[in-house]
């Protein structure tokens, strides 16, 4: 069914586009992309001439925002009242950014080491979240003059170091632009989607992603295989970038011809013109009003940046240690970024990983144009195609005695739909609880409740004669659905569980270091408590099976039984494993040839049946 919107400015009536657009929010630029005869493809402003858009914005005295090159002019004449990198500020406390307090020219507004920044403008204030949708809002705002026709639907990507509260934060902008923001994707990911790796899902590959933007830099290496990009490691700096060498040119010239360094910030935007020059040219020469004959050979210019590649080569040494890899393993190496236009970082890149590099399309461009692929992806456009994400941490249910037992373990790749069978640990039991839990820990305790809810109607049978199914659905975004049914009576009952959002990606690695460092006591917590739980099972069948079959045994053998059950019981109340699996061994072994002769079928397969909640 067409769906139908009123543009609110002309009062006309609009189809709305089915369309979803794809997003790159950058630091220093911004763009857009669509699909255009099955080719991604950026969109450009509406000179039709630059597809960039500079990630600034301005507020003016009217309190109107102008957002893109627009704003450029403002920065020095009017700082306060001029945004620059607000991507730097998303997900943030003003604690969080205290440190690089004075890189911004614009107030930040302390708001509690609780609570997200905010910035002050002119009599107001403003969130990251509220200026960043201003960026989405014009780049929304260029498609649609192009289609003439309202989207509403995006793929917004983040670095891959980005945390939950830095993903959730620009959901939220895409929110308050308007859009509904179908994914967020990985910018490694989005790059590699640009150069179709990834596509072929028969492929296993193993891909480095160097991205060097204007004010960072990021290197991440990504495993590739069956539709599942999986970041293996990342590393970077968050202050290095092209904005440095542009520093290092004013630098270079302030000290040739004798200026004061209060001279850097004026000679900058002369800098990076120099610096772009030299991408395809050995000489830049300029004479300029105020500042007299600039020049520049491509040489010097490398001489002056080589410290600062060499930084990002570190960075890359780094992220193949931590991933565990050496060079040989990276299949390929993709370029993104503005900077690595520079012939030196490509030529540097290239040496460090020992081949040729992907540099083939616009490095500024890649990360739109794969994002635009992504929602083509989404939108159902490219038939067989499902690109996965991977859980980050196991999901499970308690069981008797506080047990984690895991039903999506951590790295599955999502969607995904798991069941398991359980039964119930108590005669007649009519309800169960089932509580979901989410980490890497043996015992539930140590791990993160998600939500809990009953089954209930159970018709009253014997423990363990129950068959409850208890079923994990997680969606592509996240979202965790887990259905409880009783599966000879046919009751069920399902809730919904928001899985991965409200954990940021610190809490996940202290929760994943904290299992492998607490793996061992785990496991022997774990061992007793099976233990203990297998003794409860026993004993709840030895008295059972006393009950009706005491008639069949002489007198002897009846409190034989009951000594070594009382033993047994009795060993359960401490936390010696070794003593009630010696005592069950026992009984074990007296009640055996009994056992063979009189039980029954239902109670033996109980006995060795699903576990009890
Ligand atoms: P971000 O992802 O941080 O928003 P970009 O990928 O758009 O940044 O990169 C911006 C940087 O790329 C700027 O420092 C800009 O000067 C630099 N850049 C753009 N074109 C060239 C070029 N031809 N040669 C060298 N550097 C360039
Ligand atoms: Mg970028």
């Amino acid at each position: 069914m067409p769906k139908f919107a009123i543009d609110l400015k002309s009062g006309s009536i609009k189809n709305e586009n089915p369309i979803i657009i794809g997003i790159d929010l950058g630091t220093t630029h911004s763009l857009v992309a669509i699909m255009e005869n099955g080719k991604a493809q950026v969109v450009k402003d509406e000179f039709g001439e630059n597809a960039l858009l500079a990630s600034l914005l301005h507020l003016s005295e009217d309190n109107v925002f102008s957002v893109g090159e627009k704003a450029r002019v403002h920065i020095e004449e009017d700082p306060q009242n001029t945004i620059y990198s607000v991507k730097r500020l998303m997900g943030k406390s003003y604690d969080d950014l205290l440190a690089y307090k004075d890189f911004y020219g614009y107030e930040l507004l302390d708001t509690g080491p609780e609570n997200l920044v905010k910035i002050k403008l002119r009599d107001k204030s403003f969130t990251p979240i509220e200026l960043s949708a201003e960026i989405l809002k014009s780049l929304k705002f260029r498609v649609e003059k192009l289609l003439d026709n309202i989207v509403s639907k995006a793929v917004i990507t983040v670095p891959a170091y980005f945390n939950d509260a830095q993903r959730q934060a620009t959901r939220d902008a895409g929110k308050l632009a308007g859009l509904e923001v179908l994914r967020i994707i990985n910018e490694p990911t989005a790059a590699s989607l640009a150069y179709g790796i990834g596509l072929d899902k028969s492929v296993v590959q193993t891909v480095a992603v160097y991205d060097l933007g204007g004010g960072t830099f990021d290197i991440s290496v990504l495993q590739i295989q069956d539709g599942v990009f999986e970041v293996l490691s990342t590393h970077g700096d968050t202050f290095l970038g092209g904005d440095d060498m542009d520093k290092l040119i004013a630098r270079h010239w302030c000290d040739q011809k004798g200026f004061p360094p209060t001279f850097i910030p004026s000679l900058r935007k002369l800098a990076e013109k120099a610096k772009k020059h030299l991408s395809d040219h050995d000489l830049f020469q300029e004479t300029d009003t105020r500042f007299g004959e600039l020049s520049l050979t491509r040489s010097r210019f490398e001489s002056l940046i080589k410290p600062l590649i060499d930084r990002t080569l570190l960075a890359c040494k780094k992220v193949l240690s931590d991933a565990n890899l050496d060079i040989n393993s990276i299949d390929q190496v993709i370029m993104v970024g503005g900077s690595t236009r520079v012939p030196l970082v490509k030529k540097e890149v290239s040496a460090f990983f020992q081949k040729s590099v992907f540099d083939q399309l616009n490095p500024d461009e890649v990360v739109a144009l794969g994002a635009a692929i992504q929602a083509d992806i989404l939108a159902g456009n490219q038939e067989d195609l499902l690109l996965l994400d991977i859980t980050p941490l196991s999901l499970g249910i308690e069981t008797v005695g506080g047990l984690m037992d895991t039903i999506i373990p951590r790295n599955s790749k999502v969607p995904t739909k798991v069941g398991r069978n359980y039964t119930t640990s108590v005669d007649g039991q009519t309800k169960l609880m089932v509580s979901v839990f989410q980490g890497e820990r043996d015992l539930v305790a140590y791990n993160r409740k998600l939500g809990e809810f009953v089954l209930s109607g159970i018709p009253p049978m014997p423990a363990g004669i129950p068959k409850i199914e208890i079923q994990f659905l997680l969606d592509a975004d996240g979202i965790l659905k887990v259905k409880a049914s009783e599966l000879r009576s046919g009751v069920e009952t399902s809730v919904i569980i928001q899985a991965q959002y409200g954990i940021s990606e610190e809490e996940m690695a202290l929760l994943l270091i904290d299992s492998i460092k607490n793996a061992s006591s785990d496991l022997a917590a774990r061992a007793l408590q099976e233990s203990k739980n297998e003794a409860a099972n026993v004993l709840h069948h030895l008295d059972k099976f006393i009950l009706q079959n005491a008639g069949l045994f002489d007198i002897n053998e009846v409190n034989k039984m009951k000594d070594l059950g009382e033993l047994l019981r009795s060993t359960t109340k401490g936390d010696d494993k070794s003593a009630i699996d010696q005592a069950m061994h026992e009984l074990n072994s007296f009640t055996r040839p009994l056992a063979e002769v009189a039980l029954d079928h239902a109670v033996a397969s109980a006995l060795v049946g699903n576990k009890p909640i």
